[in-house]
C-alpha cells in the first residue's frame, strides 16, 4: 500500500527510537545503588521516575508494534473499533492510531 510507506517509515523511526529509549531507562533501573544514603534516597526517587517513564515507553512501542502490524495485515486504514476508514490526515499526524476520529473521541 504505497499510500502508507510515510506512515510505515514513521513507524520504524519511532520503534528504533522507543526501543533505544527503553534500553538507556532500563540500564539507568538496574544501575547499582550509591553506598551514600542520602544519594540513596534520591536514586530511589529516581528509580521511580524512571519506572514510570518506562512504562510510559513500553506503551507507545507496544501501540506502534500494533500499528506496524496492521499496516503488514492490511488493517491499518480501518478502524479497530467500528472498520470504518481512518482519514489519512489522520494518519499522517497520529501514525499509530488505531481509531477513528469518531471513535477516538468516544473513547477520551
Ligand atoms: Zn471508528
Amino acid at each position: 500500500m504505497p499510500q502508507f510507506n510515510e506512515m510505515k517509515v514513521q513507524l520504524v523511526e519511532m520503534q528504533s527510537q522507543l526501543t533505544d529509549k527503553l534500553e538507556r531507562i532500563v540500564k539507568n533501573v538496574t544501575k547499582e545503588a550509591n553506598s551514600d544514603w542520602s544519594e540513596q534516597a534520591q536514586e530511589r526517587e529516581n528509580d521511580e521516575v524512571m519506572d514510570a517513564l518506562g512504562n510510559e515507553v513500553r506503551r507507545e512501542l507496544k501501540l506502534v508494534n500494533v500499528a506496524l502490524h496492521r499496516l503488514n495485515e492490511g488493517e491499518y486504514q480501518y478502524c479497530a473499533d467500528c472498520g470504518e476508514d481512518i482519514a489519512i490526515a489522520r494518519l499522517k499526524v497520529l501514525p499509530f492510531t488505531q481509531h477513528c476520529i469518531g471513535c477516538a473521541s468516544k473513547r477520551d
